[in-house]
């Protein structure tokens, strides 16, 4: 599904980009329908439909597969193996060994002895880095490829990279000692401000499960001694197919792509006696906590109020609705936040809210409400934050502003539908990925319209307010200030923090006044005029035109979209 908006943690340097989305055409009708009653019987519990112009499937041994036509771009597919297989399933004596793993993957396989992985590649002309690369994270590693379609045999070459990553990595030893000093080195190379910072809010964040003490970088010193045996024995136990899946998306022909995918994957064989793949948690905690981590090469002062939930479901009807008023909530207090910013001697530089799945573990979401201030502005926006929060809790917010908000989702779901349905190959494997790892639904963008156009008019206000409460309870809640080393500004400690909150929620509030609401940008609509000057600009391919009411008119024609014209107004 699309995410609607970018997204960033001030206090690390984490993002999801919103969809890149393009045009195309084409003729299917199915997935189309736009209507509210095209999907008003499906009931909340039900999951949601998925784009009919992806298959997905599953292998008797357990692999799933999705393949999907896509020409942007043309002549190039986007693969994937994913593997839900990470660093916290190491054992003691494997820190750090499923990302070692994964180095070892472009170190000789079956079909692919020594470095020739590389050479196939150059042989394309591509290249590891932009073309083929690989990530391990705590729960999952994954690689991509991305190859061309015109040349002949070049994807099936490609699937037999995948299905020699999937079961077929040799490890030898002189490959392994060559890797270990890489690996090492970027053990040390990780170490900047934001990595550090992030695992120490981790760290804390963590306390008391698993993925407290299983970065994926490891640990040098397990890193230093490990053997062969133990980096197969992570392969073996874990690199399988009930744990994979393999994603192509590019300019191919759908069912041929298909049964390629078959070919090459079918004969992976389920070892007998494979362990459970296990799940960790992160233990309920009552109360605040608080996380205060400065680092010399931070360059912002952040504070930010973080509460773990339990995950959204990602793949229902329902859960899809519930992620709508989240969506409306989110956007509602953060207009509030933008409105402080505005002020003159505003609390803090900027702030928002949001909510969104926690990747470790992904049984929890993190609703965040955050603020970027002065190096001396902590306590003085934390209290601006739990002061606007309480505010919410105790009055709400007030119908203008979720009939604006309402108003801006739909146009963006109709915009996007209209102007760009169509997304890039490499976006689409990472919402398939999505869908592996963590249940995301699959829907087509214009049945997410349709579901928008079934559920937000009758989104009330007290359902929205209800989510002050349960975004923010005083339960798994962190506190957290990231800062600079070295600025001679002393923060607060926890008492300090603990009493700010304090304060701040036994503040009498007053409601907040919606100054905008029944507001029109005009009074009264400018009297019609007439052209009274053409400039052409050929240089810059636009016509200036000035009217007799004295506005300007900058028109520039294009062949981009037919029937479609954009205006934009400046005053
Ligand atoms: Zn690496």
């Amino acid at each position: 599904m699309i995410v609607a908006r970018l997204r960033v943690l001030f206090f690390t340097v984490l993002t999801t980009a919103a969809a890149a989305l393009t045009l195309v055409s084409a003729q299917a009708p199915a997935g189309r329908d736009t209507s509210a009653e095209s999907v008003a019987a499906y009931a909340l519990s039900q999951p949601m439909p998925v784009d009919p112009d992806v298959t997905v499937g599953t292998l008797p041994n357990g692999l799933r597969y999705y393949v999907r036509a896509n020409g942007r771009p043309a002549h190039r597919a986007e693969l994937r193996l994913v593997v839900k297989a990470g660093s916290v399933l190491e054992d003691d004596e494997q820190r750090g060994l499923a990302h070692f793993v994964e180095h070892m993957e472009f170190e000789g396989t079956r079909h692919f002895p020594g470095r020739s992985i590389v050479e196939f590649l150059s042989s394309l002309g591509l290249g590891i880095g932009p073309d083929a690369n690989a990530a391990t994270s705590y729960d999952d590693t994954q690689y991509t490829l991305r190859v061309p379609t015109d040349l002949p045999g070049a994807l099936d070459r490609a699937l037999l990279v995948l299905e020699d990553w999937a079961h077929a990595a040799t490890f030898d030893e002189g490959a392994v000692e060559r890797e270990r000093a890489i690996v090492l080195s970027e053990w040390r190379m990780q170490l900047g401000a934001g990595e550090r910072t992030q695992n120490r809010i981790r760290g804390v964040q963590l306390e008391g499960s698993r993925y407290a003490d299983r970065p994926p970088i490891g640990t040098p010193d397990t890193i230093g001694k490990a053997h062969r045996e133990q980096l197969t024995r992570f392969y073996r136990d874990w690199y399988r197919p009930d744990l994979m899946a393999v994603i192509v998306v590019g300019d191919v022909d759908r069912d041929a792509t298909a049964a390629l995918v078959r070919q090459h994957f079918s004969s992976l064989g389920r070892p007998a006696e494979a362990p459970q793949r296990p799940a960790f948690d992160v233990p309920e905690r009552a109360g605040t906590r608080f996380a205060i981590v400065t680092d010399k090469e931070t360059t912002s002062t952040a504070v930010a109020i973080s509460d773990l939930r339990p995950a959204r479901n990602q793949g229902t009807v329902g859960g899809y609705r519930d992620i709508m008023l989240d969506q409306l909530f989110e956007a509602m207090l953060d207009a509030r936040l933008d409105e402080l910013t505005q002020r003159e001697n505003a609390p803090f530089l900027r702030a928002d809210a949001q909510r969104r799945l926690f990747p470790t573990p992904r049984t929890k979401d993190e609703a965040v409400l955050q603020a970027l201030v002065p190096n001396d502005g902590v306590a003085r926006g934390l209290d601006a934050l739990v002061t606007e929060l309480q505010r919410v809790a105790q009055f709400g917010f007030t119908a203008s502003e979720l009939a604006r908000a309402k108003q801006a989702m739909m146009l963006g779901y109709e915009r996007v539908v209209t102007e760009s349905p169509d997304r890039e190959s490499e976006s689409r494997a990472d919402e398939y990925t999505r869908n592996f790892l963590q249940g995301e639904a699959l829907p087509t963008i214009w049945q997410e319209l349709a579901f928008h156009r079934r559920f937000v008019p009758a989104i009330t206000l007290e359902q929205v307010n209800a989510l002050a409460r349960e975004w923010f309870p005083e339960q798994n809640r962190l506190v957290i200030v990231s800062a600079p080393d070295g600025t001679g500004v002393v923060l607060p400690d926890e008492t300090q923090l603990a009493a700010v909150i304090e304060r701040a929620s036994a503040k009498r509030l007053d409601a907040y006044v919606d100054a905008a609401a029944g507001q029109s940008l005009m009074d009264a609509p400018p009297s019609r005029g007439t052209i009274v000057k053409t400039t052409p600009r050929p240089e810059a391919g636009i016509i200036e035109w000035t009217l007799s009411n004295g506005a300007t008119v900058v028109l520039k024609p294009t062949t981009l979209m037919q029937d479609q014209i954009l205006f934009r107004a400046v005053a």
